[in-house]
């Protein structure tokens, strides 16, 4: 039930930024004026990784939706690279005016050219390459159902090779020569969309299809081998003067291959906004070059040798920093948009129902929580019932790494399985254990709340060394020793094996304001502190004092405790949606749920569907199999549209009887529903979200309810 499930690209959102700046170099010469072989080194070599890279990216995402989903998975990756090549296009007229392009002869002829081949400004050529290249690897997954697809895209780039880097064979024979030569009047280098691009696209798919390497280590030092390799190839490329434009090596795509399986192997988790700085770094650095000089010549008094332009490491980075300023205003644009709609889960591990449990959430909950604590108060987690359903091991790691050393369960059995998850810090047992499983708490060193006086006596008969906390019943009568019964208080420390390490007590009515609850609530309060105060008085010590769950942490704050046992805030929710408290912290909920579109079925106006044929379609109507039920804890008491889920970021009611296994909603209204979509139960799916405590709300029960009766079979993934 742990995370981690999901496959993480986060190494290759990191890359791209490195191959962003690796192009830049290779159009800059950062070391040009230091050492020319070591610039080569760089220039020549290194950053001919960049382009492939980015190529073996995309594969990686398109070419499984293409041999699923057939051609129609091309269109939304056209659509990206035309857009960028048209939005770049523009950006660069002027300097293409600037540079006589326009006054050229052949001009539509050599526009056409360029445009689908060379690309229309010097590197914009990479997207013309990626429609073009995508378009043949598609054709090719297409007409042989992939097995010509390798060799065909091998041959291509081999004869790429000899139009690039080792042109100096080619001009050795002349009938090649002559033919490359024609091929040369149609476009200007071959590393293009036909010759370059296909095979590092369909590398990239098949590196999709491979599993996730274990060991960063191992796979670090076969990319560094392979790379040593293709530097002694460069280095023998230049040696022998053998390149005509040194883009293309032979290693290169082992390399590639190496380079993205070391990064899949790190498991970072994903991070967009590198995506789009390295993508506004590709397009504008060209154009922060132009403006370096520009302001370096006018700095410099029009000198190409000033600081500016005559050191080229600061040239280097001066454009860097230029391309990297000028991307900030689109990172801005990227966090204020609404994000995206869900994306479809990955199709081989997509689970058909799961939560995602959104790890930065639950660490933002507890600082914020913290915030309001007195400083000698500490936060103790309650992830009793699984973690309110969130996964309990998985919301215990993550409360450890935030320093979080005390965490509260229901039963014995679920401090047990914590502490074989490797929970470290202190577990108190809130109900009751039978006493008879007195070793075992001893065993895994769990603290056991003390009931009733009778249960004392019977876990020390026990005969093992017990850590436990009194629990006093102030007011609630559920369990806990009764406040005021002092004596009998006491003469438990006299029990020999009984460690008593903290006295508490639990509100009744901490959610509500209104007057009779506040008075009963203060009384609660005030009565277990004079019960704490009667034992200190006789000089037995207290140990950690606490009383606040979350509605006593925001309702009455500041009071003097140890701890506060904090369940549903930490999980960014309150029981109840509407409920007023005095604190208000920003808390951001951690739980999404979503399950998938398994069928769709279309129904004539009158037709009904489902058990007892409970949904009666008044129109003709589409609706969607959802893969969750009440089985997975969606409860029934939301059939017949008073539950809505999200499909497409739209809303869709839950259509006739939830069953135990699956449910049906109505998708009528919502164009292009298809199978394996993704639902969103509780979350957000684009600019709509629907939250526990609506749903809670409409099955008339509380939050606490509806999250942890979520069931076995929903997966927990962390986000
Ligand atoms: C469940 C529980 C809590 C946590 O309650 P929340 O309202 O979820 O914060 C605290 N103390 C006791 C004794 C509990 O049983």
């Amino acid at each position: 039930m742990s995370g981690g499930r999901r496959t993480r690209y986060g190494g290759l959102d990191l890359f791209r930024v490195a191959a962003a700046l690796l192009v830049v170099a290779n159009h800059t010469g950062p070391l040009l004026s230091f050492n020319g072989t070591a610039n080569y080194l760089i220039t020549d070599i290194l950053a001919r990784l960049a382009v492939p890279f980015f190529f073996a990216v995309s594969g990686f995402f398109l070419v499984p939706k293409l041999t699923e989903q057939g051609r129609s998975a091309l269109w939304p990756f056209m659509r990206k690279c035309l857009l960028l090549y048209g939005v770049s296009t523009l950006l660069y007229l002027p300097l293409m005016a600037r540079n006589g392009y326009f006054g050229q002869p052949g001009l539509a002829l050599n526009l056409l050219r360029d445009l689908v081949l060379n690309g229309t400004f010097y590197h914009l050529w990479y997207f013309p390459a990626a429609v073009l290249g995508s378009c043949i690897v598609a054709a090719l997954l297409r007409a042989g159902k992939g097995t010509a697809a390798l060799p065909v895209c091998a041959v291509l780039y081999v004869l790429g090779l000899l139009g690039d880097s080792y042109y100096g064979l080619t001009a050795a024979l002349p009938p090649l020569k002559a033919v490359y030569e024609a091929l040369f009047l149609g476009f200007d280098y071959t590393r293009n969309g036909l010759f370059f691009a296909p095979l590092f696209l369909l590398l990239g798919g098949l590196l999709a299809r491979r599993p996730e390497p274990a060991r960063p280590g191992r796979c670090a030092a076969r990319f560094s081998a392979a790379l040593a390799l293709l530097i002694a190839e460069g280095l023998l490329v230049r040696g022998f003067s053998l390149a005509r434009h040194d883009s293309m090596y032979l290693l290169l795509p082992l390399c590639v291959w190496l380079l993205v399986q070391w990064l899949r192997a790190l498991k970072v988790k994903p991070l967009p906004a590198l995506r789009t700085l390295s993508t506004v770094v590709y397009v504008v650095h060209p154009l922060c070059i132009v403006g370096v000089r520009g302001v370096g010549k006018a700095l410099g008094l029009l000198a190409e040798s000033g600081f500016l332009l005559g050191n080229s490491l600061v040239h280097y980075l001066a454009v860097v920093a230029a391309s990297c300023l000028t991307a900030l205003p689109f990172l801005f644009w990227r966090r204020r948009r609404p994000k995206p709609p869900a994306p479809p889960p990955d199709p081989q591990t997509a689970p058909r129902a799961w939560a995602e449990i959104d790890m930065a959430a639950l660490k933002h909950n507890i600082s914020a929580l913290r915030q309001h604590l007195p400083r000698d108060c500490r936060l103790m987690a309650v992830v009793k019932a699984n973690a309110y359903g969130h996964d309990d091991g998985l919301v215990c790691r993550a409360c450890e790494a935030q320093g979080v050393d005390a965490f509260a369960v229901a039963t014995a059995d679920e401090g047990v399985r914590l502490r074989l998850e490797g929970v470290r810090g202190d577990i108190l047992v809130l109900g009751w254990t039978d006493p008879a499983q007195a070793p075992l708490l001893s065993r895994h060193d769990l603290i056991q709340t003390v009931v009733s006086a009778d249960y004392a006596c019977r876990l020390d008969a026990a005969n093992v060394p017990l850590r436990v906390h009194l629990k006093l019943d102030t007011g609630m009568h559920r369990l806990g020793i009764p406040w005021d019964d002092a004596d009998h208080i006491a003469g438990l420390y006299a029990c020999q094996h009984l460690r008593i390490e903290g006295l508490f007590t639990h509100l009744a009515a901490a959610e509500t304001l209104d007057g009779a609850d506040e008075a009963r609530t203060e009384e609660q309060i005030r009565r277990f502190y004079r019960g704490a105060e009667e034992l200190q008085r006789r000089g037995l010590p207290t140990g950690k004092l606490h009383i606040q769950s979350s509605y006593g942490m925001l309702n009455y704050p500041g009071l003097p405790c140890d701890y506060a046992r904090v369940g549903i805030a930490l999980y960014g929710l309150l029981s109840s949606p509407g409920d007023r408290t005095r604190l208000t912290p920003d808390l951001r909920p951690v739980l999404s749920l979503r399950a998938r579109v398994a069928e769709l079925r279309d129904i004539a106006a009158g037709d009904t569907a489902g058990y007892d044929g409970a949904f009666t379609a008044r129109r003709p109507s589409r609706v969607a199999v959802v893969s969750i039920g009440y089985g997975d804890g969606y409860p029934r008491a939301l059939s017949g549209g008073r539950g809505v889920v999200l499909v497409r970021g739209q809303h869709a009611p839950v259509a006739g009887l939830i069953c135990m296994d699956q449910m049906l909603v109505d998708v009528t209204d919502i164009p292009g529903v298809a199978e394996g979509d993704t639902v969103t139960l509780i979350g957000r799916d684009g600019s709509n979200e629907i939250t526990a405590g609506q749903l809670a709300r409409a099955a008339d029960t509380i939050t606490n309810e509806l999250l942890c009766r979520l069931g076995p079979r929903v997966e927990r993934i962390a986000v």
